[in-house]
């Protein structure tokens, strides 16, 4: 579930469903536990929390408005005491949490080192998200799975880049209109003796709050406005990402194949690791190493049969020696690169 704001946002933006992403079952998460390769399982206690979000003004504001007291609350509020890291933009990320994040990508161990943990996560409650509704777009996009593979793997980085642009231009814009065009409460006008933050820093709860109430006024193409054209470029590429998810098929679980969806006109095969071989079939790995597939070896073995012929020739081929690859069948397997369009 994306956050209510931005949900709104991208439909109204999209102007039908966003896909869901029901393999990524967070609540029982399915990167760990029996079904999921050694090597690949990410920690109990950390899941995909080993990430430190900065978090907009606006996000900020919200979150503040709507959370109860509770371990949620006072994850944000530690946050916002730490005077290093809270600005006029939102909460940045301090140098250091920035240079282990950096570090665990480059060691590949996302997910499984509990010492860059999210603050805002709430490891007694068995991983839950303590902004969850205010979580950012980062958070928001990102799936250990997609129902529908690589194909919702760019519909959602290209959300991503949407989201975390508006981030960016609103929270700056925020800044612009808080800092120079109103007083702290309480104060009667701007006091010139003070840099503009300073002024606000003993009140700056009430400083994300305002922050959070000027985004709420704000429509989507008001909000497009204020991100400019790089904004209206990232729009473009939302939309023909979203464009492509529907003229493939809806989005469904793993297991439901989608009807009457056509293949590419020709196909060969995409780039297919093999993490672990087993009698019958294959643990594959293509796209992403968190979304790995289980195919049959049968399967495995007919690949270089579209080897860039017309795709309809090498599936009548396959037919005369009694293969029926059905149309559903081989645009799954374009959905996970395991077939891809020639370069
Ligand atoms: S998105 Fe994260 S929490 Fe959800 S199932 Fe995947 S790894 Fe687990
Ligand atoms: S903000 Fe929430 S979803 Fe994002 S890393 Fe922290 S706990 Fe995880």
């Amino acid at each position: 579930m994306l956050p209510p704001r931005y949900a709104k946002w991208l439909t109204d933006l999209l102007g039908g469903t966003l896909p869901e992403e029901q393999a990524a079952t967070c609540s029982s998460c399915a990167m760990q536990g029996e079904a999921v390769a050694e090597g690949y399982r990410f920690r109990a206690d950390a899941k995909c929390c080993t990430y430190v979000p900065a978090l907009p003004n606006f996000l900020v504001g919200a979150a503040l408005r709507e959370l109860p007291p509770g371990p949620g609350r006072a994850s944000l509020e530690s946050r916002i005491e730490d005077l290093a890291t809270c600005t006029p933009h939102g909460l940045d990320v301090s140098e250091a949490d920035r240079a282990r994040y950096q570090a665990l990508v480059a060691a590949e161990t996302f997910g499984r080192d509990p010492d860059l943990r999210c603050p805002h996560y709430l490891a007694e409650q068995g991983g839950l998200c303590g902004i969850w509704r205010q979580r950012n777009g980062v958070c928001a996009t990102w799936f250990c799975k997609h129902d529908r593979g690589a194909a919702g793997q760019r519909f959602w980085q290209a959300a991503e880049a949407l989201l975390t642009l508006a981030e960016r231009e609103l929270c700056h814009w925020c800044a612009c209109q808080l800092l120079y065009r109103e007083a702290p409460p309480g104060a009667a006008e701007i006091d010139d003796s003070l840099s503009e933050w300073s002024a606000w820093v003993p009140l700056r709860r009430d400083y994300y709050l305002r922050a959070a109430a000027l985004v709420d006024e704000l429509s989507w193409p008001e909000v497009q406005v204020i991100g400019g054209p790089e904004l209206a470029a990232l729009v473009e590429q939302l939309q023909a990402a979203h464009a492509a998810l529907r003229s493939e098929g809806s989005a469904g679980p793993a297991s439901r194949l989608v009807a009457l969806r056509r293949p590419p006109t020709v196909l060969v095969p995409g780039t297919v690791k093999l993490a672990q071989r087993g009698p019958v079939s294959t643990r594959v790995v293509t796209y992403s190493d968190s979304d790995a597939l289980e195919l049959p070896n049968e399967l495995l073995a007919l690949l270089p049969r579209f080897d860039g012929r017309a795709t309809e020739q090498v599936l009548a081929e396959l037919a005369r020696e009694g293969v029926i690859l059905t149309p559903d069948l081989v645009a799954r397997l374009v959905d996970f690169a395991v077939l891809e369009a020639p370069a």
